[in-house]
């Protein structure tokens, strides 16, 4: 399927993804939209031109709405689309097109959902196995039950910001182990954490649950997500009770929402799970319980100079996305409409393919070097992270970029 707006090779947007964004139209207001290559589509003008019957004629800032409308609700637009954009269609002449489009970089981004809960997880093996094994013991690095449920924390959602907006040091206490007492001031351990987030349609609010066969009905769309996290802080807070404000001071998710639908030619399959089988309510068919999400991150020093950190992809992960869901609501935890889990740090195998600084570095001990020359074994002042992730059915299906940059703790005073 082709459209008759352009869209380049490399280009993140081809016509099979039509992901769902928020964006600042060019009279002030917010406007949900969708892309096809550098162009930016509004639903609303689109329905507003008498195009687009099947959108919703509300006048939604944000997709909470939308997606308690369900799957079909959302492919009947994704469709509509299709066939207006395709190319032959009447539509390109058409007087009223140019108001209901502009150009990407006319069209800042914001949250496209309001994040009601975020939950994180902690999804790849090699991750849990990584962190393991730098803070507790080499020999035994993954917990007893790691293999037997999804691990998560409950996050914070009112920190978490769309790209392009600046992410704060934080303060806070950390003690090391040779450390008498514990200190305060701004983390010195400042990290990313590679992740993909699910944008989730609301569950059962009477007790029961979602199953795990029928959990993906429930994923509206896919995003990349940054977990920054604060490693000394961390390490010092998190026991026994978890993550804390280690972790909730800022999470960076990319603008753009890529549907369900959009990625289905893009599944494969996950790891075997038979040693141990897990519990009959997270087992599942992993002939195509995952997807194959090339997934890259980069540092950007403040010239705008980029060195790629890490290649890794979404299917290195051990518990899939329904296993994350079904784990979730098994207790009866209402999910909302708009509510985001995010997989947890995704690390590959190789030593080029870790999803955080913690273990690329090896909580410091082996730095890296950017493309001056300089030195990293954490984030300093002015570097910035850029997270990318694309598959590719036909034409690529991308995230655009989640990008932010660190900027200098605020000076703590009584
Ligand atoms: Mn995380």
């Amino acid at each position: 399927m082709v459209s008759f707006i352009p869209v380049l090779a490399h280009s993140d947007f081809s016509f099979s993804n039509l992901p769902w964004a928020a964006v600042r139209w060019s009279d002030g207001s917010i406007h949900l939209a969708t892309r096809i290559g550098d162009r930016v589509l509004s639903l609303k003008a689109l329905r507003a031109a008498g195009k687009l019957a099947s959108w919703p004629e509300l006048d939604l800032e944000t997709f909470n709405r939308f997606i308690d409308r369900g799957p079909e609700a959302w492919s009947a637009v994704r469709a509509e689309l299709i066939e207006t954009y395709r190319e032959g269609s009447r539509w390109e002449h058409d007087s009223q097109r140019a108001l209901c489009e502009c150009d990407w970089q006319d069209a800042p981004a914001v949250l496209p959902v309001t994040i009601g809960d975020y939950s994180d997880f902690y999804a790849s093996r090699q991750h849990a196995t990584n962190v393991g094994m730098m803070f507790r013991d080499p020999e035994n690095a993954l917990l007893p039950n790691w293999l037997h449920l999804p691990v998560g924390y409950h996050g914070r959602s009112s920190t978490i910001s769309v790209s392009g907006t600046d992410v704060v040091r934080p303060n806070g206490q950390r003690k090391s182990p040779n450390d008498p007492t514990p200190v305060f001031g701004p983390s010195v351990k400042m990290d990313f954490e590679l992740e993909v987030g699910i944008i989730l349609r609301g569950g059962p609010t009477d007790g029961s649950w979602i199953p795990v066969e029928k959990a993906e009905e429930y994923i509206f769309g896919f995003v990349l997500f940054n977990d920054w996290s604060a490693r000394d802080l961390q390490q010092w807070e998190y026991v026994p009770l978890g993550p804390f404000l280690g972790k909730n001071f800022a999470s960076t998710m990319s603008p753009w929402i890529v549907s369900y639908e959009a990625l289905q030619n893009s599944r494969c399959a996950g790891e075997a799970q038979d040693s141990p089988l897990p519990l009959p309510y997270l087992r599942q068919n992993r002939g195509s319980s995952h997807w194959n999400i090339e997934l890259e991150v980069a540092l950007a020093t403040p010239d705008g100079q980029e060195t790629v950190l890490s290649r890794s992809n979404s299917s290195n992960l051990y518990w899939s996305f329904a296993q994350q869901i079904a784990h979730h609501s098994i207790n009866g935890c209402i999910i909302r409409s708009g509510d985001l889990m995010a997989s947890g740090t995704i690390s590959g195998n190789e030593p080029d393919s870790l999803g955080s600084m913690l273990e690329l570095s090896w909580n410091g001990s082996k730095p890296l070097e950017l493309h001056d020359g300089s030195k990293r074994t954490f984030l300093e002042d002015g570097d910035a992270v850029v997270l990318r992730g694309r598959a590719q059915n036909g034409g690529r299906i991308g995230f655009g970029e989640c990008r932010a940059a660190l900027i200098p703790a605020k000076p703590w005073q009584k």
